[in-house]
């Protein structure tokens, strides 16, 4: 376990996307399917069948298009549609299956798929790997690559829906990657969700761990989105041996922008809170967050730390984890525990990586 601050680490920049020589068309909205057939010499109509093929049918190329004509079809056999293939699926026994797809580029992303009663939650990436660099989360260990484009994350949703024959109902930005410094492909990627795969934005949420004025410009945007971030300590000195970047941005300029977020969208946040057994998870500790959170609009996610190999942090025992949430409904705050599922095919919050760590309980 690290208990050194992180003086030196500056917060990464947001990376910008690289070009691509053609852009593909998954992400792209109705109107915008609709100007590209007409650039091909095709009637306006087809944007429409396009668009349905796209995100009803799944066509993963323009040849399975069969209500095209033939010939286009031929011409365009090329053209990126934008789907990733399929390269390892690991189900766990909660039903929860992990996936790593394979980009264009070769890049390997990993996704996640939680059923619950009705629901299917997708877990999406939003970044090859991850430069935040937490103590605690297996992403950050090895390291950035770069940014998702917005069809990539769209793919992971489309993936997860077909495998499982069933209609996604949520989405989370839990995967690897941090969405605020890939703020564009977030956002087209969320609009595309919610207006064209067809998921509410309520049932869309977007996890950040921070970065400054970042939280400020999402809100700009008026979403209807949940904003998640990943506080994880009570305090500056706990949160900067946890999180590099905090050391430079003060859990107290984090908790001002949370509460402009507040103010601007009217929507109230969830906090994430990590539990690392006897090291932030003391009584005390849920005392100190009580009182930052008093009056905030706001609601505590608190995630029993999943084991990764590289630390030796502890998870608390289930009573410490009790007496940690109690401490806060005491103070008024509401509050969640969130026991990850998938945990033994390494698909819980935290534990995911671009490659096949452990065997797969049932690799396909
Ligand atoms: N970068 C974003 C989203 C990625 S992780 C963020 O930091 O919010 C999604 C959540 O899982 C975050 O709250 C993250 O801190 C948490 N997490 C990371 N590693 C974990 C672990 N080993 N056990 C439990 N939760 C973890």
């Amino acid at each position: 376990m690290s208990s050194t601050p992180h003086p030196l680490t500056p917060i990464p920049s947001e990376q910008p996307l690289k070009p691509l020589a053609a852009l593909p068309l998954l992400g792209m909205s109705l109107e915008e399917l609709t100007t590209w057939v007409q650039q091909q010499q095709q009637p306006a109509y087809r944007g429409k069948q396009l668009h349905q093929w796209l995100y009803q049918q799944g066509a993963r190329s323009l040849t399975d298009i069969s209500v095209f004509p033939k010939q286009w079809r031929a011409d365009l056999a090329e053209y990126p549609v934008g789907r990733s293939h399929l390269r390892y699926r690991a189900q766990a026994n909660d039903g929860t299956i992990k996936y790593l797809l394979r980009m264009a580029d070769e890049q390997i992303v990993e996704t996640v798929g939680i059923p619950a009663d009705k629901r299917l939650t997708v877990c999406v990436s939003s970044q090859v790997g991850c430069p935040m660099a937490c103590d605690f989360c297996a992403t950050g260990k090895g390291g950035f690559t770069r940014n998702l484009h917005a069809h990539e994350i769209v793919d992971q949703v489309l993936t997860v829906q077909e495998d499982f024959g069933q209609r996604v109902s949520n989405v989370v930005f839990m995967g690897m990657g941090e969405p605020l410094l890939n703020t564009e492909a977030v956002l087209t990627a969320v609009r595309s969700l919610n207006q064209d795969v067809g998921i509410g934005q309520r049932n869309i949420t977007v996890s950040t761990v921070g970065i400054p004025g970042h939280i400020r410009r999402l809100a700009q945007h008026q979403l209807q989105v949940t904003l998640a971030v990943s506080l994880h300590a009570s305090n500056q000195a706990l949160r900067q041996q946890l999180i590099p970047s905090a050391t430079h941005y003060p859990l107290s300029a984090l908790l001002d922008e949370c509460r402009d977020y507040v103010r601007l969208t009217g929507r109230r946040i969830t906090f994430e809170y990590i539990l690392l057994a006897e090291l932030n998870d003391c009584p005390h500790h849920a005392e100190e967050l009580a009182a930052h959170l008093r009056g905030f609009q706001s609601h505590v996610n608190l995630i029993p730390y999943n084991p990764i190999s590289e630390v030796d942090f502890q998870r608390p025992s289930e009573q410490r984890v009790n007496v940690f949430a109690q401490g806060l409904r005491d103070r008024h705050i509401a509050v969640s525990v969130r026991y990850s599922k998938g945990l033994e095919a390494d698909a819980a919050c935290g534990q995911l990586r671009a490659r096949q760590e452990t065997p797969a309980l049932h690799p396909r």
